[in-house]
């Protein structure tokens, strides 16, 4: 665990008492600071209060006295419109912050303790786990100390404290973003943009200068790297290289490049000097099909080369990465049926990623829609053999698909793949999946996404048994 040492002896406020909340209190408790804490749970409560929090209601709180408030990233900070104690703490003039800037203000480079660790930030609307969890795959491979955290795994006050090889790798959300202005990453790393999250964001330009602000956080001395495919990120890329900051690297899966990171016909090649020098082959990371994780590998093929020379080695690091559960995960199979348990797939966007690797897809879809729905994916209904509809989404998803693509009202996902795995079995096509990627959330019928995929996993764990009862 990090010790918040900046407020010692000074009190702040925690509202939000769930990972990053509780991480904050022991954080700043072991940095020596009084800390009064809220949180509408009262389960939440009794932890911030064992963590050694003071819980009183916020409205009861005493601003003159409260040197910053850490604010949990699930609290709307701007939209739809500010929490109340924003607005108090704004009024009062007293610094909003996350935990994130609570680690940063640790970890701030100081001339009097040179050779500080490094520090990767990774954001953008999709990839950002994997490429996350890919970078630390790939730098504990090769002899680092990679401690991974924030938006994925441990919040970032539970990570180690730094030795002489750790690099700390930093998943971010916006919400986190805009609650961590004194974040100042090594490098950088923006994936891709898309609508998502629009309603905690206002606008999709807003949601877009949220994160081209962290690749503007950038150290002077550091790079940014950017995936360059789609026109958002690609605008941020030449704001940023003609902006004199941080050193921006382009990463592009189809175009090449003639500087920067690049994917053309399964091949990922360096172009940082005067020729593009060939990689690897993706085809030698089977575990990770698409070109979406084509991208991810791209970008953290980049991110890592300042700290590991040798491109062999990060090549033999990124085919041997498992790949993360829920994403694309291969969780069972029956006969010639294979089961992807794709339930991080909570937008139209990623799910398109899995319609565009499989030919022959018995898809299980829906949850609470997200804007837009599935229209964006017409052009791989035709790979769709057919739809299994579950959730709030149903009805809408069905006008969609209506003429365009087989599909039946499930409602739930045990009935989905049930009815799912009898008819890929039935099917003529020689390599069936049954594909559980909702292009939804989940809150309409489970706690989360990872609730979601356990249960599709589970499922299909005890298939065979009830396929055999009903044959
Ligand atoms: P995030 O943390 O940004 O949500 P994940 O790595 O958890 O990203 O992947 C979320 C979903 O997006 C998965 O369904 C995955 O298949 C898809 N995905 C992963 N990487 C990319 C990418 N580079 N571009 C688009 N979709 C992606």
């Amino acid at each position: 665990m990090i010790a918040a040492r900046a407020f010692e002896g000074r009190c702040v406020a925690v509202f939000g008492l769930a990972r990053t909340g509780l991480g904050a209190v022991h954080a700043l408790k072991s940095g020596g600071a009084t800390v009064i804490a809220w949180d509408d749970n009262s389960a939440a409560r009794d932890l911030g209060s064992q963590a050694g929090a003071e819980i009183k209601p916020w409205r009861e709180w005493w601003w003159e006295e409260i040197e910053a408030l850490i604010l949990s990233p699930g609290v709307p900070l701007t939209h739809p419109k500010p929490h109340e104690v924003v607005e108090h703490a704004r009024a009062a003039k007293v610094p909003v912050i996350g935990d994130v800037d609570l680690f940063a203000r640790e970890i701030r480079p100081d001339p009097e303790k040179p050779g500080r660790a490094p520090l990767i930030a990774i954001t953008g609307t999709n990839g950002k786990s994997t490429t996350t969890a890919l970078i630390g795959h790939v730098l504990n491979a090769c002899g680092f100390d990679a401690q991974v955290g924030g938006n994925i795994g441990k919040s970032v006050l539970e990570l180690g404290t730094p030795g002489p090889r750790t690099i700390y790798v930093l998943e971010m959300s916006s919400f986190q973003i805009d609650l961590a202005p004194g974040l100042m990453p090594d490098i950088g790393v923006l994936s891709n943009l898309t609508p998502d999250h629009i309603d905690r964001h206002g606008t999709m330009d807003n949601y877009a200068a949220i994160k081209a602000r962290l690749m503007r956080q950038t150290a002077r001395d550091g790079q940014v790297i950017i995936g360059v495919d789609d026109t958002y990120t690609s605008s941020i890329f030449t704001s940023l290289a003609a902006s004199g900051g941080a050193a921006a690297w382009p990463v592009s899966v189809g175009k090449v490049l003639g500087r920067g990171v690049f994917v053309v016909d399964g091949v990922l090649y360096d172009a940082e000097g005067p020729r593009a020098v060939p990689v690897m082959e993706m085809k030698d990371a089977p575990r990770r099909p698409g070109a979406h994780n084509w991208q991810n590998a791209a970008l953290a093929y980049a991110a890592v080369k300042p700290y590991v020379r040798d491109p062999r080695a990060i090549a033999a690091a990124i085919a041997s990465f498992p790949g993360l559960a829920h994403r694309m995960e291969l969780v069972g199979a029956l006969g010639k049926v294979q089961f992807i348990n794709d339930s991080k797939a909570t937008n139209a966007d990623a799910t398109a990623r899995a319609l565009a690797v499989y030919p022959d897809i018995f898809w299980i879809a829906g949850g609470k829609p997200k804007e837009g729905g599935i229209e964006s994916l017409a052009a791989f209904f035709p790979r769709v053999r057919k739809a299994y509809l579950i959730g709030e989404a149903a009805h809408q998803f069905a006008r969609t698909l209506d003429g365009k693509a087989m599909y039946e009202m499930s409602n739930t996902l045990d009935v989905a793949l049930e009815h799912a795995t009898h008819e890929a079995q039935a099917s003529s096509a020689p390599a069936p999946v049954v594909l559980l990627s909702p292009a939804c959330a989940s809150y309409d019928q489970f706690k989360d996404f990872e609730q979601r995929g356990d249960a599709f996993r589970q499922l299909v764990a005890r298939l065979p048994l009830s396929m055999r009862a009903a044959s």
